[in-house]
C-alpha cells in the first residue's frame, strides 16, 4: 500500500500542475482561436472584398500578436 499511496500523491500533484497552475499564472486567458495557440498563421482563402480576390495572411498572428493566448 505504500507504493500505491505514493502514486496517488503523484497523480494529484500532476493534476494540480496541469489544471490549476496555468489558471493562477495566466489569469483570464484563453488559447487563441485564430492561430490555435501557435502564434503563427498561414491563411489563404477566397475573399471578394480583397483587391486580389484572396485573403492572404502569413507569419505572426495579429489577434494574439504571436503569444498564442488572448485575454477574455
Ligand atoms: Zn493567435
Amino acid at each position: 500500500m505504500e507504493a500505491f499511496g505514493g502514486l496517488a500523491v503523484a497523480v494529484v500533484v500532476i493534476v494540480v500542475m496541469v489544471f490549476v497552475a496555468p489558471r493562477l499564472m495566466g489569469g483570464n486567458t484563453i488559447t487563441c482561436t485564430r492561430c490555435d495557440g501557435t502564434g503563427q498563421i498561414n491563411e489563404r482563402w477566397p475573399d471578394p472584398s480583397e483587391v486580389s480576390g484572396f485573403h492572404v495572411a502569413k507569419g505572426v498572428c495579429p489577434k494574439c500578436k504571436g503569444k498564442g493566448k488572448v485575454k477574455t
